[in-house]
């Protein structure tokens, strides 16, 4: 049996703009769009890829949770049978 409390806030706001190109949007034009390897722009996109790993983090976290409470329904369900 696993018993797992999970209790996650994590609330950051953070501007950030590379002082060379300041237009670079990671999120709209991703990796491919940096310039002659700017340091800044690259972890510019770091820090947008690291957002974006946390969020798909979470939801397989979500999704194994589902699929494991599914299991219990079923286990649950086969005892009653
Ligand atoms: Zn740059």
């Amino acid at each position: 049996m696993l018993c797992l409390k999970i209790n996650l806030r994590v609330r950051r706001c953070v501007r950030v703009r590379c002082p060379r190109h300041p237009r670079y949007n990671p999120e709209c034009e991703g990796v491919g769009a940096i310039r002659g390897g700017c340091r800044y722009c690259l972890a510019i996109y770091e820090l947008y890829a690291g957002k974006l790993a946390v969020e798909r983090s979470l939801q397989a976290l979500e999704k194994h949770i589902t699929r494991c409470a599914s299991f219990n329904a079923v286990a649950v369900d086969g005892k009653q049978v």
